[in-house]
């Protein structure tokens, strides 16, 4: 569920926002962290970016191979 939490962001010339500090420390953002973006009718969702493997979800001991993570278990399924 969508929760406000209390601030207004403008959007500047180069269509840049700012994510205010508070809500920084809430989702440890810091300096470059990735975010990912989300629509939904008249919603644009920022989530924070967690890389997971292409093939099972999961985001534990990613191998990254040509912009896809891959986890240990499926490297390992498709070397054997
Ligand atoms: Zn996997």
């Amino acid at each position: 569920m969508l929760k406000a939490c209390g601030n207004i962001c403008k959007i500047d010339k180069l269509g840049r926002i700012v994510v205010p500090v508070n809500v920084r420390r809430m989702f440890d953002l810091a300096e470059n962290s990735p975010l990912e973006l989300f629509v939904e009718d008249d919603k644009i969702v920022l989530k924070k970016y967690l890389p997971q493997c292409v093939f099972c979800g999961s985001s534990d001991d990613l191998t990254e191979y040509k912009d896809n993570h891959i986890c240990q278990n499926c490297l390992s399924e498709l070397k054997s």
